[in-house]
């Protein structure tokens, strides 16, 4: 497929391509151009060209063409589905249900399109203010592979609706099912050049759209070290930045909880997407009373998890979505085998056979008994394994769970008001579930603390963020 710049299908510049494959077969699906920063100044140029017309355009008639987009995106759901677990490797009733969640989100913003936000200030001897909310101009985006989807309809749905144009970069491994949706917002009646899509790599493309003047306002989803990256270079041209990186959620299951539920929220939280989603449930603190019935229960489940290609009936969990990936994975379970960090219990290896040898398949992976410290607990896992530890008390869960760098979300299962307030007190995390995990309806604001982030997607939140105010003084 070739990118999408000022409504035509375009060729990158320097005629290089990127591979797209399955990642649950090594087969080659499509190819895309490798976009330069050439093709990064197209798309400014034609996203600047449209701004104008699109801001002056009544919100309310933004959030039309949205919700156009998203019925289409509906009636299409099928199709898009299948393109998105042939690049990216989820079962298919999970991209079901990001392409679904892609249209929940449009439907939001044009929810909220006729309800335009700014505020009156009566200052008792100078005059009045009107404030009011404009868009900033062009903006940048540059999303990851885990969730192409549902990343692209939290950026794109607040900064459309808000009056901006775009400039996004989706991940070099999944960019199929994105330019789809893009060719949609068009057909939905979206101007030329209001969303431009650049395919391509990150230090090319992705920087490009990092280094350009033009680009007010950025937000990225990624890795921290590329969040921290971005960050330095953003900085130079002072541009407003939102950065959801990534996380290290602990669940805390207390003994009052209800103990069926949280062991399928503790498997959804940590095998959904085959781990690989920033919220996911990546360390679960169980109370020593209830630990060894927990564990066994949950230990049947993940071994029952039916893995494969995504395409099949009945699978429950994918491939990873690259060798590279799969590498990451077995680099941090292999690290607990040699320096005798914790217990495997279930998997921790690659799939084998003659129908995995070609994907990027790893087995759901159960760890107890893992020890402070270990990397396992420290960095984030982006992947199927699920490291258990055993607490003697909230106090020591609660400190334990604000032992890594990062503070995305959290979550408690407890019966007790009292758990829950000490919990949304102590534990340092943007969004902190009670008996639930991995929820992120678009109404909610999300985003994370320290090494997790800054800004929020999501909600009024983040239509505001793509605004900036402008100020009328009248001096009585
Ligand atoms: P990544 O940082 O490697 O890549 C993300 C995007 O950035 C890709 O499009 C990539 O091409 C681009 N990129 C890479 N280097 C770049 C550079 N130097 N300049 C500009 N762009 C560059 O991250 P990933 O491996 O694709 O994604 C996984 C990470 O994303 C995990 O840490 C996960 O927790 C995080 N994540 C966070 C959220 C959230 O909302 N907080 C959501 C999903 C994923």
């Amino acid at each position: 497929m070739l990118m999408r710049i000022g409504g035509n299908d375009v060729e990158g510049v320097d005629a290089r391509w990127i591979d797209v494959k399955n990642p649950a077969t090594g087969e080659l699906i499509d190819k895309v151009p490798a976009g330069s920063d050439e093709d990064v100044s197209r798309a400014v140029e034609a996203a600047d060209a449209a701004f104008d017309r699109w801001a002056k355009m009544p919100m309310r008639d933004r959030g039309m063409i949205l919700c156009q987009a998203a019925r289409i995106v509906r009636e299409r759901h099928k199709d898009l589905a299948r393109v998105l677990t042939l690049e990216q490797g989820k079962p298919l009733r999970e991209s079901v249900d990001e392409v679904r969640g892609y249209a929940n989100i449009l439907e939001f913003y044009a929810g909220i399109s006729a309800r335009q936000q700014g505020e009156t200030i009566r200052l008792a001897h100078q005059g009045d203010c009107i404030v009011v909310h404009q868009p900033v101009g062009v903006c940048g985006a540059i999303i990851p592979w885990n969730m192409p989807v549902i990343i692209m309809g939290w950026k794109i749905g607040p900064a459309l609706l808000a009056g901006n144009t775009m400039v996004l970069k989706p991940a070099s491994t999944t960019p199929l099912t994105d330019l789809r949706l893009a060719h949609i917002l068009e057909e939905a009646g979206l101007p030329a050049g209001v969303l431009n899509l650049v395919t391509g790599r990150g230090e090319a493309a992705g920087e490009a759209i990092v280094n350009r003047p033009a680009i007010r306002k950025l937000s990225f989803t990624g890795d921290c070290t590329t969040g921290n990256r971005i960050r330095e270079l953003a900085g130079m041209h002072l541009k407003d930045l939102t950065l959801e990186l990534g996380g290290s959620d602990p669940m805390i299951v207390m003994p009052d909880a209800a103990l069926d539920k949280a062991v399928e929220g503790a498997l959804r939280g940590r095998f959904y997407n085959a781990g690989q989603t920033c919220t996911a449930v990546k360390r679960l603190y169980l109370h020593e009373k209830i630990a060894a019935g927990f564990i066994q229960k949950l230990k049947e489940r993940v071994d029952s998890l039916s893995v494969g290609n995504g395409l099949g009936s009945r699978i429950d969990m994918g491939p990873l979505n690259s060798a590279g990936q799969r590498e990451k994975i077995s680099r941090l379970v292999d690290e607990i085998r040699e320096k005798d960090q914790g217990t495997i219990l279930s998997g921790g290896c690659a799939l084998k056979g003659t129908a995995y040898e070609q994907g990027f398949f790893y087995r759901p992976t159960l760890v107890s008994n893992v020890v402070p410290g270990a990397r396992m607990v420290t960095d984030e896992i982006f992947g199927p394994v699920l490291p258990i530890m055993t607490v003697p008390d909230l106090s020591t869960a609660i400190r334990e769970a604000n032992t890594t760098r990062f503070g995305l979300g959290a979550s408690v299962w407890t019966k007790d008001l009292a758990t829950t307030k000490r919990v949304f007190d102590e534990v340092k995390a943007g969004i902190i579930w009670v008996n639930r995990h991995l929820t992120v309806p678009p109404e909610v604001p999300f985003g994370g603390l320290h090494a997790s982030g800054i800004g929020r997607e999501n909600g009024q939140h983040a239509l505001d963020s793509y605004t900036q105010t402008k100020t009328l003084f009248l001096g009585w």
